[in-house]
């Protein structure tokens, strides 16, 4: 077993402190690491106050985690002791049906391991995430990090913001000469900006913060619209081939699915605490328009995307925080005040 330090929330109301636990012992085909940064993801927040209505206390958040190998099992054959290495928001599935044959771990038929919030696989115990000083992976959902040492902090996020965005953008071959949206500009959609503009589209970015508006030409986009503007929206009416959604909270999917040309798409990853108003049937039959989601990405994927990333020069924009500054980060994520990710030095802890 190993000793493991880590931040915790013991209800939905009372803010994370300190908790310390054992994880297990490190079986033949698992991986132990030592958590070097860890991003916050709004998942975590959704997760720490039960706004999903399914979190298990205590609960450790944190998906998306860069560490340091310190041992691994008899089987292992991918990593040694060293190796810089990368865990997202699962960490096991069943491993033999369909969806997981396919690379398609997320939408495991027997239900994934999350990195946190469990079940895990045998046992059905608790699984506790990232915001701990050590974890105990199985081989075959820790990936590989290519990145420059330098880059580490700022990789973290692609291994939950960086493969949400990818994976949908990838499913609906999103590519040159296709425009593009990216609906909100938190860590999700600023992975989606950087992410989509490195695959050849047109990117337009719809925000309801008008003071984003120089930071998303920047990271990628070739046009702004401040969602909140009707005039503005209306401009795009009937242009998109895709639209990625990453909202956190409920909002008019109609205003978004009017900007949809003949067959267009809007994808929602985002997941909201409550759920939006019902789209209007005519903003979907009126141009055989589909509105769809998206969860995460498979393991086979990620790593795909990890590579993608390092090949075109792409990491996290971050603000790097203390372990005991977790709830002051998740009140500026509320207020839609992050740029555009907080990455936690584990150090700290
Ligand atoms: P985040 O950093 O808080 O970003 C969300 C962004 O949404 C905000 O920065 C803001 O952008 C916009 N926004 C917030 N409130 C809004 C409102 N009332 N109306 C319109 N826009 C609003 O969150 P995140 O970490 O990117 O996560 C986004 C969502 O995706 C969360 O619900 C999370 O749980 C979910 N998620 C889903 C998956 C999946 O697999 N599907 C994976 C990870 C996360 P602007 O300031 O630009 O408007
Ligand atoms: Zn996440």
């Amino acid at each position: 077993m190993t000793h493991a330090k880590a931040y915790a929330a013991q209800s939905a109301k009372t803010p994370l402190a300190p908790f310390s636990f054992e994880r297990r012992s490190v079986g033949a085909q698992d991986v132990a690491l030592d958590v070097l940064h860890c991003g916050v993801c709004h998942s975590d927040l959704h997760t720490a106050r039960n706004e999903w209505r399914n979190t298990i206390y205590p609960s450790v958040p944190g998906h998306e985690i860069v560490g340091r190998v310190t041992a691994v099992g008899d089987l292992v054959s991918k990593f040694k002791v060293g190796d810089i290495v990368g865990v997202g928001c699962m960490v096991d599935s069943c491993q033999h049906c369909t969806p997981c044959a396919d690379g398609l771990e997320q939408y495991c038929d027997n239900g994934f391991t999350g990195t946190y919030n469990g079940p895990e696989q045998g046992t059905g115990a608790n699984t506790y995430g990232g915001y701990s000083s050590a974890m105990v992976v199985r081989e075959s959902f820790v990936l590989k990090i290519t990145h420059s040492d330098a880059e580490l902090a700022a990789v973290a996020p692609l291994l939950c913001a960086g493969i949400t965005t990818y994976s949908p953008l990838r499913q609906w071959n999103v590519g040159p000469g296709h425009k593009v949206g990216i609906v909100g500009l938190g860590g999700l959609g600023h992975m989606g900006v950087k992410i989509a503009a490195a695959m050849g589209a047109h990117v337009v970015l719809f925000t309801t913060s008008v003071n984003k508006r120089e930071d998303a030409l920047r990271l990628g986009a070739k046009e702004v619209v401040v969602s909140k503007n009707p005039e503005e929206m209306a401009a795009h009416a009937n242009s998109f081939d895709f639209i990625l959604n990453t909202v956190a909270a409920p909002h008019n999917l109609d205003a978004f699915l009017a900007l949809l040309k003949l067959d267009g798409t809007m994808t929602l990853v985002g997941a909201p605490e409550n759920p939006h108003p019902s789209p209007n049937v005519f903003s979907l039959i009126m141009k055989r328009r589909r509105l769809a989601g998206s969860l995460i990405g498979g393991i086979r994927e990620t790593q795909e995307m990890l590579d993608f990333c390092a090949k075109h020069h792409i990491v996290s924009d971050i603000e790097t925080i203390r372990m005991d500054q977790i709830e002051t980060a998740y009140e500026r994520m509320l207020k839609s005040d992050v740029k555009y990710r907080f990455v936690v030095d584990m150090a700290t802890l």
